[in-house]
């Protein structure tokens, strides 16, 4: 008898390699161990990356910034209306 490694259950194990007692916990373990991989891929990637990250989402918002600020310049004031009737 072998213990399944994604759910503890015991099983009687077709191979000396099998990990797992079925299909299902075979693949639920290959998931959760991608995801695993792909989380400490992203995580390293963020620390090797970190200054160029930190200057996108500084010139990201630079250009935020711009747009509000071009934005408030198309804004037409009423009270200046009300001096081009008079
Ligand atoms: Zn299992």
């Amino acid at each position: 008898m072998k213990e399944c490694e994604f759910c503890g259950e015991e099983f009687e194990p077709y191979t000396v390699t099998s990990k797992f007692c079925s299909k299902e916990c075979s693949n639920k373990a290959y998931k959760e161990k991608i995801k695993k991989l792909q989380k400490k891929y992203r995580k390293e990637y963020m620390e090797k990356n970190k200054e160029k990250i930190a200057e996108y989402k500084r010139k990201a918002k630079q250009k935020r910034k711009e747009y509000a600020k071009s934005k408030k310049k198309v804004k037409v004031r009423p009270e200046a209306f009300n001096r081009v009737e008079i």
